[in-house]
């Protein structure tokens, strides 16, 4: 879909190609295609599709533009920051050693514990555990899932172990946990390198500075982006990391257009007008908000990210006496729309659904809006069904599951 200047959405790619029209106000999710590409990145990929070119020169240009946006050292891109997070973790394990990086993931010698704090082994999609044990690597988390002292880590950090990873996402459990300063100090301290998934964190270079000797983002999230993932961070690392592409890395491989699409993103994050785009999402919000005023049962309001990104979403709490319906409800119905209308309904069991700006093409605000208004109507005349719990809890599986069956 291309952004049109004016207000209309323009659906025609969906009419031409059979696909089900998607409105994305749940985030950057990989089961609806990540982000809307900036035209930047759009351009770069089809620039050199059609091209061949040396991928180590390749991968050397994207290392200085990460280098410049993030102020790490040295990094690469690779197809995914799930990739970012098994490659980085071998290299921790291998080192330079390309014998010991074709072995993997069997015989990774003694030194190949990732130590990671409980509440941080969450799943984005797939176990976050599991990109680390592809490279060989021994899990071994430490604390409890919302209590993490520092004597917990002190006592797994040893001879075993090749690396500390440390998860930054509204997925891990969001208090109690030991801060990112501290976790890197105690892991120096024992020697040991620090690993950071910051998949879908706006700030490229927080977490270098408080300590990350390699960090890992995705290129198809908030920078807008091919789908790939960026690693950087020290060199040594970085390099010990691109080795892997020799090993259990070639699963991951990652194309020229991924690459080169990349670098594009990268820069045109360094040059979007920030400012404009949050006051387009703060219109959006404003105008949601608007359309919900007054009916019974619903209190809309703004809340931050919960990892401090600088981005605002639209909390919808439902009492479902009043409204009619359950929130979890309100986000089915949502669905079930044409176009389809995604919200962000992970904690819906709690008794709301958010909305968030960040995926919006023109046009597509003021659909949600008046969707939002017509399904609360339904509901409020009993005509929104209440979906089953369980069906909707076992969803990221049961799509897989269903995939082909019949
Ligand atoms: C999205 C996400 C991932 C996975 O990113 P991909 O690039 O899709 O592999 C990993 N970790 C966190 C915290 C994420 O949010």
């Amino acid at each position: 879909m291309s952004m049109s200047s004016d207000n209309q959405a323009d659906w025609s790619f969906y009419e031409k190609s059979g696909l089900t029209p998607v409105i994305n106000v749940s985030g950057t999710m990989t089961s609806l295609g990540a982000s809307i590409a900036v035209s930047r990145a759009v351009e770069a990929v089809a620039g050199i599709l059609p091209r061949f070119v040396f991928m180590h020169e390749l991968q050397r240009m994207a290392s200085d533009t990460i280098a410049e946006a993030t102020g790490a050292e040295a990094g690469f891109i690779t197809a995914s920051a799930s990739a970012g997070i098994s490659l980085s973790v071998a290299a921790t394990i291998t080192g330079m050693d390309a014998g010991r990086a074709e072995l993997l993931p069997r015989r990774p010698g003694e030194k190949c514990e990732a130590v990671v704090q409980l509440g941080h082994l969450c799943n984005y999609g797939a176990p976050v555990g599991q990109a680390a044990e592809l490279a060989g690597a021994r899990l071994v988390p430490f604390g409890q899932s919302t209590h993490v002292l520092d004597h917990q880590l002190q006592a797994v950090l040893g001879e075993a172990t090749a690396c500390g990873l440390y998860v930054v996402s509204h997925h891990v459990v969001g208090y109690g946990q030991m801060p990112l300063p501290r976790f890197a100090e105690l892991c120096h301290a024992a020697g040991v390198p620090v690993i950071v998934d910051a998949a879908s964190e706006y700030d490229l270079r927080r977490f270098l500075r408080e300590g990350a000797d390699l960090v890992i983002y995705s290129a198809h999230k908030f920078l807008g982006g091919p789908t790939a993932g960026i690693v950087a961070g020290r060199r040594d690392l970085v390099r010990a990391a691109y080795l892997q592409n020799l090993g259990i890395g070639r699963g991951m491989k990652v194309g020229k257009e991924s690459i080169f699409g990349t670098i594009a993103a990268l820069k045109a994050w360094a040059a979007r007008d920030h400012d404009g785009i949050r006051r387009r999402e703060a219109a959006a919000l404003a105008l949601w908000q608007k359309a919900l005023a007054g009916l019974a049962g619903v209190r809309a309001e703004i809340v931050p990210d919960p990892t401090g990104n600088p981005l605002d979403r639209l909390r919808i709490s439902v009492d479902s006496s009043a409204a009619g319906a359950s929130a979890m409800a309100i986000g089915v119905a949502l669905a079930g729309e044409r176009p389809a209308v995604i919200v962000r309904d992970h904690e819906a069991e709690l008794g709301y659904i958010q909305l968030d700006p960040c995926n919006l093409d023109a046009g597509h605000a003021e659909i949600v809006a008046d969707r939002l208004r017509a399904v609360f109507e339904s509901a409020a005349q009993g005509a929104v069904e209440e979906p089953d719990p369980d069906q909707l809890r076992n969803r990221s599986a049961s799509g897989y599951l269903a995939w082909l069956e019949e």
